[in-house]
C-alpha cells in the first residue's frame, strides 16, 4: 500500500463562510497539498462541516489572485500605493472635510481588520463614514436588540436549540445557510422526536422538510403574525407576570399597537387561520422555545419591527436567557458579530459604545489618545453609495467586498464608482465587477494566510490562523489600514506589529472604565501574550477580568437574571404596528433573493470548487406553476425579471415550493460568472428606517418570458 504523505503542519482555524463559525483543522502535507476537516473539539461544530466548509481546500489556488499593488492598472510598490492613498485621503479631507471620505468594509474582515479600520475612520479621520456589507446581513437585529435590551446582545447559545422543546425558524433556510447548526437540530430531533420545529418562510425549502408545521407566510407578514401571537399569549394567560412587572416596560403601548392589526391577521399573513392557531397553540403550550431568525426577518424595510415583534413574545413569557429559551438572531457572515464588537457599523462606536453618547466618545478618545473622535453617525451602506453617486463622498475605500454586485440598485453603485474622483479597493481577487473602477488596488491576504479572530452568532470568539504563506505581496487588511493611518500622520496610534497586538488593544478597550456595566467585555483577554493568543481556544464573551478564559463548558447566556443594559435595567417591549408591504405596486410579482446551499456571496471562492458548482450551475427564478401558466413562463425557459432599477435574465424553475405571487432568485451570480443573472441590479434600494438594512427580499417586479420581451 502507498505510504500516505507525512503531514508537515496541522493548524486549527475557523471556516470563513457563515456565522456558525465552525472550527476547521487544516493540514498541509509534505507535498504542499492542503486538506481540511472539522475540528472535533470546536464547540460550534464538534467536527462537522457542511459542503462549503468541506470544500475549502479546493478554493485556495492562486489563479485569479491579486498579488501586487496596482495604481491605475500598473504594478506599484506598497510604498507608492500606500503613500498615494494616504495623500489623496488627506487632500480630500483638507479640501472638503472628513465626511468627504469613506470606507466600505465587510463581514469577511477579521475582528482585527475591523478594529483598525474603525479606529482610523472614527477616531482619527473623524468621520462616521465607515459601514460594511454587514449592513445587509444583521443590522435589523442589532437595532432590535438595542431597542429591547439596551445593548446588541444575543442572549443564547447554539446549545439552546438542542435543549428546546420547540424551535421556531423565521425567515431562515437554516439547512442551506447555516448547515451545521441545522445538522445539530436534525440530530437532536432524531434523538428526541418530541422536539417540535415550526418554519415560517414563504418558500418550501430543505429546512421546511424538517418542520412539524410550515407556515408559508406572505412577504412582509411576520409582524402581524407575532403581534397576533402576543395577543394570543395574553388571552390564554401565558404570561410571566413577575418577569414582566419586575424586568420590563412598555407592554401596554405594545399591546395597543398589536391590537390594531388583530382583525386582518389572515389577510396580512396570507395564512390559513387553522395553521395560525396551530402555531399559537404550540408556542403557548411549550415553555422551552427558541425563535431563530435570519435574513427573511432582517432584510426587510420593517426588519427591526420584525425582530422586536419576536422579542416581545419572549419577554411576555419570560422565555429568555434560560436553557432552551430565547430569541436567537443567526448572522449570515463569518464575523458579523466581531464587526459589531468593534463598532463596525456607521452608527456604532467601538466596544458596544454609543456614538451619540458624549461620555462614550470621551472614553474612546482617552483610550485612543485622540481629539478627533467623530460625534455623529456616518452614512449607512445604501446612503453611502448614494453620496458617492451625488458627489458628497469624493474618496472611497472598499475592502473585502464587492458592492457592484451585492448592494441593491447595483447599477447605481457602478455608476457611483465610475464618477468618484478616487476609488481604492483592497481585494483578494485580481478582477471583480468593481475592480475596473479602482484608482488603487491593494492586494489582501486571504483565508489561510492571515491571523486574527472572528466571533460567531453565539458570541464565540475563535482564532483564524495562517497555515499558508502570504502569496506575492499580499498583506492582511489590518496592516494595510494601519500603514495608511501611519502615513496620514498617526504613527503612534497605528504601530501594530501583529494581529495579536490589535486584539489585545481591542480587548483592553472593552474593559476600559467599564466595570461590567456593558454586555461586551473581553478585558479578561487583554493580557494574553503571543503564545496565549496563538493558542487561544474558542471562548464566548463576556470574558471579564478574572473570568476563566479557557472557553471550556462556557455556554453563557444573558438576561436570565432579568437585568438588561437599558439605563433602568429593564427590557423594553416595542410597539410594532403592522405596515402594508412597501413595494412598487405597479409590478405584480414580489422578488425574493437569497442563497443556495453550495455558494458563498459572489462565488469568488466557492466558484473555484467543481464539487460546489455542480450543485446548482446557473442562476434561476423559482416561480409557482400557476404564476408560470398565467405569465406564459415555461419550465427551464428564460425569464426577464425587471424592476424600475434594472433587469436580469435567468432560467425559470417552475415549482410549487414557491408561493404564488413571489419569485425567488439567488444572489450569487455576477457579471463575472453570468451574462445576465446579476439580480441585485433589480433589487430596490429601500431600507428599514431604523436599521438602514435594505429590503432585499421584497421588490416589485415584472416576470416576462424572455423571448417575448
Ligand atoms: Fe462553514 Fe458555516 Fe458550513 Fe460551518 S456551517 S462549515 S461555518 S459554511
Amino acid at each position: 500500500a502507498a505510504v500516505p504523505p507525512v503531514a508537515e503542519t496541522t493548524t486549527r482555524t475557523t471556516c470563513p463562510y457563515c456565522g456558525v463559525g465552525c472550527g476547521v483543522i487544516a493540514r498541509v502535507a509534505a507535498d504542499g497539498a492542503v486538506s481540511v476537516a472539522g475540528d472535533p473539539d470546536h464547540p460550534a461544530n464538534f467536527g462537522r462541516l457542511c459542503s462549503k466548509g468541506s470544500a475549502l481546500a479546493d478554493t485556495l489556488s492562486l489563479d485569479d489572485r491579486l498579488l501586487d499593488p496596482k495604481i491605475a492598472g500598473a504594478t506599484a510598490s506598497w510604498d507608492e500605493a500606500l503613500d498615494l492613498v494616504a495623500r489623496r485621503f488627506a487632500e480630500t479631507i483638507a479640501e472638503h472635510g472628513p465626511d468627504a471620505v469613506a470606507i466600505y468594509g465587510s463581514g469577511q474582515f477579521l475582528t482585527e481588520d475591523y478594529y483598525v479600520a474603525n479606529k482610523l475612520m472614527k477616531g482619527f479621520i473623524g468621520s462616521g463614514n465607515i459601514d460594511t456589507n454587514s449592513r445587509l446581513c444583521m443590522a435589523s437585529s442589532v437595532a432590535g436588540h438595542k431597542r429591547a435590551f439596551g445593548s446588541d446582545t444575543v442572549p443564547g447559545t447554539y446549545r439552546d436549540l438542542e435543549e428546546a422543546d420547540l424551535v421556531v425558524l423565521v425567515g431562515s433556510n437554516l439547512a442551506w445557510c447555516h448547515p451545521v447548526v441545522f445538522q445539530r437540530l436534525v440530530v437532536e430531533k432524531e434523538r428526541r422526536p418530541s422536539l417540535k420545529v415550526v418554519t415560517i418562510d414563504p418558500r418550501r425549502t430543505a429546512t421546511t422538510e424538517l418542520a412539524d408545521l410550515h407556515l408559508a407566510i406572505a412577504p412582509g407578514g411576520d409582524v402581524a403574525l407575532f403581534n397576533g401571537l402576543l395577543l394570543h399569549l395574553l388571552q390564554e394567560g401565558v404570561i410571566d407576570s413577575a418577569f414582566v412587572a419586575d424586568h420590563t416596560r412598555g407592554l401596554t403601548d405594545t399591546l395597543a399597537a398589536a391590537s390594531g392589526g388583530a382583525g386582518t391577521l389572515a389577510v396580512d399573513t396570507g395564512l390559513d387561520p387553522a395553521e395560525i392557531a396551530a402555531f399559537y397553540a404550540l408556542f403557548a403550550a411549550t415553555e422551552k422555545v427558541v425563535t431563530v431568525y435570519s435574513q427573511g426577518v432582517n432584510q426587510s424595510v420593517t426588519g427591526t419591527d420584525k425582530v422586536n415583534a419576536i422579542i416581545n413574545c419572549h419577554l411576555l413569557t419570560g422565555r429568555i436567557g434560560r436553557p432552551g429559551m430565547g430569541p436567537f438572531s443567526i448572522t449570515g457572515q463569518p464575523n458579523a458579530m466581531g464587526g459589531r464588537e468593534v463598532g463596525g457599523l456607521a452608527n456604532q462606536l467601538a466596544a458596544h459604545m454609543d456614538i451619540d453618547s458624549a461620555a462614550d466618545r470621551d472614553r474612546v478618545a482617552r483610550f485612543w489618545n485622540t481629539a478627533r473622535v467623530t460625534d455623529r453617525a456616518g452614512l449607512k451602506a445604501v446612503d453611502l453609495f448614494t453620496a458617492v453617486a451625488d458627489g458628497r463622498v469624493k474618496a472611497i475605500w472598499i475592502a473585502a467586498t464587492n458592492p457592484v454586485d451585492s448592494l441593491p440598485d447595483a447599477d447605481l453603485v457602478r455608476r457611483a464608482l465610475e464618477t468618484c474622483p478616487f476609488v481604492v479597493i483592497s481585494e483578494v481577487m485580481a478582477a471583480t465587477d468593481a475592480t475596473p473602477y479602482a484608482d488603487v488596488l491593494l492586494p489582501a491576504a486571504g483565508w489561510g494566510e492571515k491571523d486574527g479572530t472572528v466571533t460567531n452568532s453565539e458570541r464565540r470568539i475563535s482564532r483564524q490562523r495562517a497555515f499558508l504563506p502570504t502569496p506575492g505581496r499580499t498583506m492582511p487588511d489590518w496592516w494595510i489600514f494601519a500603514e495608511v493611518g501611519r502615513r496620514m500622520g498617526y504613527d503612534a496610534a497605528f504601530s501594530y506589529a501583529s494581529a495579536g497586538d490589535v486584539f489585545r488593544e481591542h480587548a483592553a478597550l472593552s474593559g476600559f472604565e467599564n466595570e461590567g456595566s456593558r454586555d461586551f467585555d473581553i478585558s479578561g483577554l487583554a493580557d494574553v501574550d503571543t503564545a496565549a493568543f496563538d493558542n487561544l481556544a474558542p471562548v464566548q464573551w463576556p470574558v471579564r477580568r478574572g473570568d476563566r478564559s479557557d472557553g471550556e463548558g462556557d455556554d453563557q447566556r444573558f438576561f436570565a437574571d432579568g437585568r438588561f443594559f437599558t439605563p433602568d435595567g429593564r427590557a423594553r417591549f416595542v410597539p410594532t404596528p403592522v405596515l402594508p408591504l412597501q413595494i412598487d405596486a405597479s409590478r405584480p410579482m414580489v422578488l425574493n433573493t437569497g442563497r443556495v446551499r453550495d455558494q458563498w456571496h459572489t462565488m469568488t471562492r466557492t466558484g473555484k470548487a467543481a464539487r460546489l458548482t455542480s450543485h446548482i450551475a446557473e442562476p434561476f427564478a423559482e416561480i409557482h406553476p400557476e404564476d408560470a401558466a398565467r405569465l406564459g413562463v415555461t419550465p427551464a425557459g428564460l425569464v426577464r425579471i425587471a424592476s424600475r432599477h434594472g433587469a436580469a435574465v435567468v432560467r425559470a424553475l417552475v415549482t410549487d415550493r414557491q408561493r404564488r405571487g413571489s419569485v425567488f432568485v439567488p444572489m450569487h451570480w455576477t457579471g463575472q460568472n453570468s451574462s445576465s443573472g446579476r439580480i441585485d441590479a433589480v433589487v430596490a434600494p429601500a431600507v428599514d428606517p431604523v436599521s438602514g438594512q435594505p429590503g432585499l427580499k421584497a421588490t416589485g417586479v415584472d416576470v416576462i418570458p424572455f423571448a417575448a420581451s
